[in-house]
């Protein structure tokens, strides 16, 4: 089907655009990497009468890394984030996640920011914005605010975005140096949405886990985090028990929606058996950047 008519804009800055939204409301929509807009204007599942294209406004493509965070622009690409380089374990996390969101083509257009304002449930980056702490930055008509990414979804495809307010870009807090990550997802296809995904990022200091986080796709209406589960693991040797008893425990945090090729039982079942994974992978990587690490201060000039 071809999209009802629309008119389409292409602001040059942000206030030009949040000028645009605040006159339209609900009738306009933002356009991104255009990936599942486009979908939805063809099916006609939304209607606008404008479509605002922020393409062409400067400075929404950088990844810039700073003291406390690391800021992601409304513009930056799901294959900006695999190709991510820069010094800070989120990178790590960002490469292992992104080849698992669609295809290369949908990576090379689609972007980090959009798939939070889209927010499906089964989205790898709402799972990691939840997981990490991220702020979600908008800016309307009454100014700039930040939406923690705990409260930014409200349901499937439902946010905390108010239509005449655009998402500039993405705040994810640094982990803390040291910490590795591990994810995992369940699909039924490459490239198609997951069944279920996990991620997992720790620290181990002194052999015990001193920080972890535990983010859950697809396992409720919208993104998790499992933090009972982290409670029940932080401070602890990361004995394989333990980490069962930890994915056990993340699973019972959710509340995964049923499919007929995917029951709520086997999802939850998918969950625990993920986690359990991440966190092993995670502990084994820890363990052996510990190793290398201890070998390099051997190595070094001045060791006796
Ligand atoms: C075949 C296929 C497979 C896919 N598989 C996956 C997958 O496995 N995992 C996954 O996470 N995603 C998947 N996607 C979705 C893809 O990642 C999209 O790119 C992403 O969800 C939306 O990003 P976008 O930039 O394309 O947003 P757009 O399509 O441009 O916009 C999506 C929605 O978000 C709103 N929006 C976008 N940017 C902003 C903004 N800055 N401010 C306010 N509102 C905004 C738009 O108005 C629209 O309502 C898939 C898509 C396709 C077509």
């Amino acid at each position: 089907m071809k999209p009802a008519q629309f008119d389409y804009v292409a602001p040059a800055s942000v206030p030009e655009a949040v000028a645009v939204l605040a006159e339209h409301g609900p009738e306009s929509r933002v356009l991104a990497g255009g990936q599942s807009l486009l979908i939805e204007l063809r099916y006609r599942t939304v209607r606008p009468a404008v479509v605002v294209d922020v393409n062409r406004i400067p400075g929404l493509s950088e990844i810039a890394v700073e003291d406390g965070s690391v800021h992601v622009g409304a513009l930056v690409r799901h294959a900006q984030l695999e190709r991510a380089r820069f010094d800070d374990p989120l990178a790590g996390l960002f490469r292992q996640v992104a080849p698992y969101v669609a295809h290369p083509p949908i990576r090379a257009r689609g972007t980090f920011a959009g798939s939070l304002a889209w927010a499906h449930p089964a989205s790898e980056w709402c799972a990691l914005a939840v997981a990490m702490g991220a702020g979600i930055e908008v800016e309307g008509p009454a100014g700039r605010r930040t939406v923690r990414a705990d409260s930014w979804f409200r349901g499937p495809f439902t946010t905390a975005c108010l239509p005449e307010e655009l998402v500039t870009g993405v705040r994810l807090p640094r982990p803390p140096a040291g910490a590795v990550s591990a994810f995992a997802e369940h699909r039924r296809t490459h490239g198609s949405f997951a069944l279920a995904a996990a991620l997992v990022m720790l620290r181990l200091a002194g052999g015990r886990v001193d920080w972890v986080r535990i983010g859950l796709a697809n396992a409720a209406d919208v993104p998790l985090r499992a933090v009972e589960a982290e409670r029940h693991l932080a401070g602890h040797l990361p004995e394989p028990e333990l980490l069962a008893e930890t994915a056990s425990r993340a699973s019972a945090e959710t509340d995964p929606p049923g499919e007929p090729h995917a029951p709520a039982a086997y999802r939850r079942h998918a969950l625990a058996t993920l986690v359990r994974r991440c966190l092993t992978r995670a502990v084994q990587n820890a363990r052996m950047d510990a190793v290398q690490g201890a070998r390099t201060d051997d190595e070094s000039p001045g060791t006796p």
